[in-house]
């Protein structure tokens, strides 16, 4: 079913008309004329008040201003009839923040990207360098690890420490200096705190739960990609329940491997106890990292074998121990193959998780989550699989992400819905045929069967193709601590 979407159903009119004619049939708002642009006839999911039915959308300054059953008139209609209208898929761990992703991530039907796992040192200059003409929404985190980095002198210039930054115990004028910075991007507006302790094994659990501690004070959610195991895990839950810090553990899939039935037990058996902490998967059951961080510290003592699980990004070959050794010298980016389909099943299937992509490419370079994890779960888990229902699955992308932030960013409570006053943020695709199309060697094969993608009520993908309009604004928090928190 693709409803000759491959010609967009724009229908520009007279508005002098159309304004007289809704007048007098009351198909608008009150007095305004038309909508500025109305999605006709979709199937609307909404998994905030449980909608899931044929509606007209109407969109007017950038907002959701009617949910009709009726017919609204719009300057523009697009005809969405047998498509499903969603709310825009919120993606809470993306690092390609820039527009070459954006342009893959936005046909996956992404509208807000977050990059909260790494973060960044400077959320003032993060925020400088994207004002203005961005195609989706975007925040960021304070980053433990970039600060810690910097603080240490880490010799890296990627996203991740190689050296001292990662592998080295902080003295206590460093400890405070971590900190006096972590809060000086929360007071900038940081969206979350960012933490990475599989990559900063020189930062003891005490360290963590300090910066969780400051995150907390100012109602931020902490998102960290743990180290360590299910051992690891029950430390870091304690961490954050002993400092009241929310808690949203990032990509469970590639840091429980194995043991994903566990790790899912432990997050249920916690908020069951009233915590608070959240997780995400990507879809895939490869993972992707750059290979000088320390997650590779330990790659001399490897058997032969294992080398081959690894693929270098730059050039998308299967390594051996001296090819290994060659890119760990030279720095890079590596695939790593390392997980079950029945692994990937387990944590996209749970109720517990949210779709979370964990993107990155560059000149055209990385890892096909980047321009496939949503679509993919649409299509492979819920469509091919029936794995899930598609309203659980628009939930873990639009509703629940959204909700993760809100506490600290009011502004996500316009967001990740279908309801009059929310943002217009809406992915308009087809449920019979969406599907992700990258691959392994080449991520930046967009997604299909998603002609229609809103931002801020501007039409950002049109039949598929992205257009000229950059909508994107920055979504911050106000920077002020939190009067409930600790
Ligand atoms: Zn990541």
């Amino acid at each position: 079913m693709t409803v000759g979407y491959a010609r967009p159903q724009a229908t520009q009119r007279w508005i002098a008309p159309v304004v007289l004619l809704t007048l007098l049939s009351g198909a608008c708002g009150p007095g305004e004329g038309p909508y500025d642009l109305v999605i006709a006839g979709g199937r609307v999911i909404d998994p905030e008040s449980g909608l899931d039915g044929v509606r007209d959308v109407g969109i007017r300054d950038g907002r959701i201003a009617a949910v009709a059953e009726g017919r609204l008139d719009g300057a523009r209609t697009i005809d969405a009839e047998g498509l499903v209208v969603a709310p825009g898929f919120v993606d809470l761990h993306e690092h390609g923040q820039n527009e070459e992703a954006y342009a893959l991530m936005v046909r996956d039907g992404v509208t807000s990207a977050f990059e909260l796992e790494v973060g960044t040192e400077d959320v003032d200059a993060w925020y400088a360098e994207r004002a203005g003409r961005q195609m989706v929404n975007h925040g960021v985190s304070i980053g433990h690890i970039q600060v810690r980095m910097d603080v240490m002198g880490d010799p890296s210039e990627g996203l991740l420490p190689s050296g001292i930054g990662g592998s080295g115990g902080a003295t206590p004028d460093r400890l405070d200096e971590i900190e006096r910075r972590i809060r000086d991007g929360l007071e900038q507006g940081a969206v979350a705190v960012g933490f990475g302790s599989a990559y900063t094994p020189g930062a003891n659990m005490a360290e963590i739960e300090r910066m969780f501690g400051v995150a907390a004070e100012f109602g931020a959610s902490s998102h960290i990609h743990m180290r360590g195991g299910l051992a690891g895990l029950d430390s870091t839950l304690a961490a954050a329940r002993r400092q009241r810090a929310p808690l949203h553990i990032v990509h469970i899939n590639s840091s429980a491997g194995g043991a994903i039935d566990s790790f899912l037990a432990a997050v249920e058996a916690a908020r069951d106890a009233g915590q608070d902490v959240t997780t995400e998967t990507y879809p895939y059951g490869a993972g992707m990292t750059e290979i000088q961080s320390a997650l590779f510290d330990d790659w001399e003592t490897w058997p032969d074998a294992r080398f081959a699980d690894h693929q270098l990004v730059s050039t998308g070959e299967r390594l051996t121990r001296s090819t290994f050794a060659e890119a760990r010298r030279d720095g890079g980016t590596v695939i790593i193959h390392s997980r079950t389909e029945a692994m990937t099943q387990a944590a996209v299937a749970s109720p517990l998780t949210m779709i979370a992509s964990d993107g990155f490419i560059e000149d055209g370079r990385g890892h096909p989550r980047t321009s496939g994890s949503f679509s993919k779960v649409l299509g492979r888990y819920v469509r091919e699989q029936g794995l899930l229902t598609l309203e659980e699955a628009v939930a873990k992308m639009t509703l629940r992400p959204a909700r993760r932030l809100e506490s600290r960013v009011p502004a996500m409570s316009n967001k990740g819905r279908i309801r009059v006053g929310a943002d217009a943020d809406i992915t308009v695709f087809d449920a019979a045929t969406v599907i992700d199309h990258s691959t392994y060697e080449d991520a930046t094969l967009p997604a299909g069967g998603i002609p229609y993608v809103i931002v801020g009520g501007q039409v950002v993908v049109d039949g598929g193709v992205v257009t000229d309009a950059r909508p994107g604004r920055a979504i911050r928090a106000d920077g002020a601590r939190d009067p409930r928190g600790r």
